[in-house]
């Protein structure tokens, strides 16, 4: 069962002792008492489960504070549906997941019996970006308990009320030793990531996922690192573009565009420029008609985000971009409340900071292609993006795409919804991350598969017998034998 305590959660900015004493009090914890049972497991996540839809519009306010205004239905349907799914899914298939899963054995060492059994790794952090302030730290918490793990979680502190309010909610339904929120700065994250769990997941950019890699190489702690990239949406010239543009226009701008997954760029054969750009710009001003005004769009999370669209879109236009901004009196956004309009950008070149970093916002430039192969090649030409979008209904002309490419994840026909599917791993590749989680591969990352040989009594006093000094004219033939010649 899950105690009910009010335990001493740590709250502002934590000290590196209360950091780590929290840390040593989970590590206690953890080695003193049997792995969690599946019922324990089931449990925690019914807890988990009851406390969020409890506070679901207390953290739908408190994200739409933290972000000055962001639609309810963004974040029920991008951070609380996904989590709640999450739970669903495990619940579902936990049982068979945890079970000991028996392999073949090889001829040699038949009839031994071989299986993977899964243990908790231990205390696994999880540092939570600040985009999807619920879903980034809660998603792999269901994960990490499923596995049968303890969790220290260090939620962004760019969304301080969705963290506090996070905190208060797990504190309520887990004790300290079990679950524990750290709030803090960057300082605090940094000391966070030179903890010595058993196990790191940090979603957030590749720069600091490198330092963060870093602290945890000195105690050699795995990490599962969840950051970004540049994703293309790539639109063949067969693909309607008007279903093409409505696409990746609402992805685009979904959450003012600051999503991992959201397409970073779109890519349109030549001759179809204009008709996707009409296209992009008639439907975002159809579902976004006046960004200023309508409840269903989200503002920048904080002034400097504001502030860097502001400028991506100046020395775009400084090099020769054509600018298009949705909504009246919008021209150059709303410093104020933080809105900053839907804006597509066309005549882009790489010279231009929207083609060299990651946007994480509600721009989208629109580059033009002369074949699919020069597509590739200038995808390839970069990282490995986080998504990669394809619009195309030729079946051998998507797996030409997939085979060519390399990227996290892909969806193919529209944006985003991999990122949805629990039966899939998500996670980046190259710079866009490392490792993998949700479903059965958030199971697998947070927890040890050791490989078990139960050794048959058979085999035992027959082949391995010779395998041992002094060696004999069996051990010869068995020698023989393993390495005869054989395709
Ligand atoms: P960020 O990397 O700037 O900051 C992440 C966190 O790192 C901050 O909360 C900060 O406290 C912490 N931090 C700063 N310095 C640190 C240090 N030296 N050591 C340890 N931690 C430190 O990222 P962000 O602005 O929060 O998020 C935006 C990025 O995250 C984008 O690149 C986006 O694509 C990526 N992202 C990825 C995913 C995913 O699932 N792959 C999801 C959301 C966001």
């Amino acid at each position: 069962m899950i105690n009910q305590t009010s335990s001493p959660y740590v709250a502002g900015s934590s000290s590196s002792e209360e950091m780590r004493r929290v840390f040593q009090m989970q590590r206690d914890a953890f080695s003193q008492r049997q792995p969690r049972s599946y019922a324990e497991r089931i449990d925690a996540l019914d807890a988990l489960l009851a406390a969020i839809l409890h506070h679901k519009m207390d953290l739908v306010e408190a994200m739409s504070e933290d972000y000055g205004h962001r639609a309810p239905q963004e974040s029920l349907l991008m951070e609380m549906f996904p989590v709640v799914d999450e739970i669903r899914y495990m619940k579902r298939n936990l049982k068979r997941w945890m079970r000991p899963e028996r392999v073949r054995t090889t001829l040699q060492l038949w009839p031994s019996r071989t299986s993977v059994f899964k243990q908790p790794l231990g205390v696994v952090g999880i540092m939570g970006a600040w985009n999807y302030p619920l879903y980034l730290t809660l998603l792999p918490l269901v994960d990490v308990l499923s596995a049968g793990n303890h969790a220290m979680i260090k939620p962004s502190e760019l969304a301080p009320r969705t963290a506090e309010l996070i905190q208060q909610m797990l504190a309520g339904i887990f004790p300290p030793e079990y679950v524990s929120v750290i709030l803090g700065g960057t300082e605090a994250a940094s000391l966070f990531s030179s903890l010595p769990f058993d196990h790191l997941l940090f979603t957030g950019s590749s720069r600091v996922g490198k330092l963060v890699m870093r602290a945890a190489s000195e105690n050699l702690t795995p990490v599962t690192l969840e950051l970004g990239g540049k994703s293309p949406a790539l639109v063949h010239e067969s693909f309607p573009m008007s279903l093409a543009a409505d696409r990746i226009c609402s992805a685009k701008f979904w959450n003012a565009g600051q999503t991992c997954v959201a397409p970073d760029y779109a890519m349109v054969p030549e001759a179809r420029l204009d008709e996707f750009l009409d296209a992009a710009r008639a439907v975002t001003a159809r579902r976004l008609p006046n960004p200023a005004t309508t409840p269903d769009y989200t503002r920048m999370i904080d002034r400097s985000h504001w502030d860097r669209m502001a400028a991506l879109v100046e020395d775009a236009r400084c090099k020769g971009a054509q600018i298009y901004q949705i909504g009246a009196a919008t021209e150059t956004g709303n410093t104020e409340d933080r809105m900053f309009p839907p804006t597509l950008v066309t005549n882009v070149n790489d010279r231009m900071r929207i083609m060299q970093e990651e946007i994480f916002g509600p721009v989208l430039p629109i580059l033009t292609y002369p074949s699919i192969d020069t597509a590739i090649q200038y995808i390839n030409q970069h990282a490995h993006p986080l998504a990669l979008y394809y619009f195309d209904h030729s079946r051998s002309r998507v797996r030409h795409i997939l085979e060519r490419t390399t990227s996290g994840g892909a969806t193919i026909n529209d944006c985003i919804f991999h990122l949805s599917e629990s039966n899939l791993p998500f996670g980046g590749v190259g710079a866009s991350g490392m490792g993998a989680y949700h479903g059965l591969d958030g199971l697998n990352t947070f927890s040890h598969r050791k490989g078990v040989l139960a050794m048959d009594r058979a085999v035992s006093w027959s082949m391995a017998r010779f395998l041992k000094p002094p060696y004999t004219r069996w051990s010869d033939r068995i020698l023989r034998f393993l390495l005869r010649p054989s395709s």
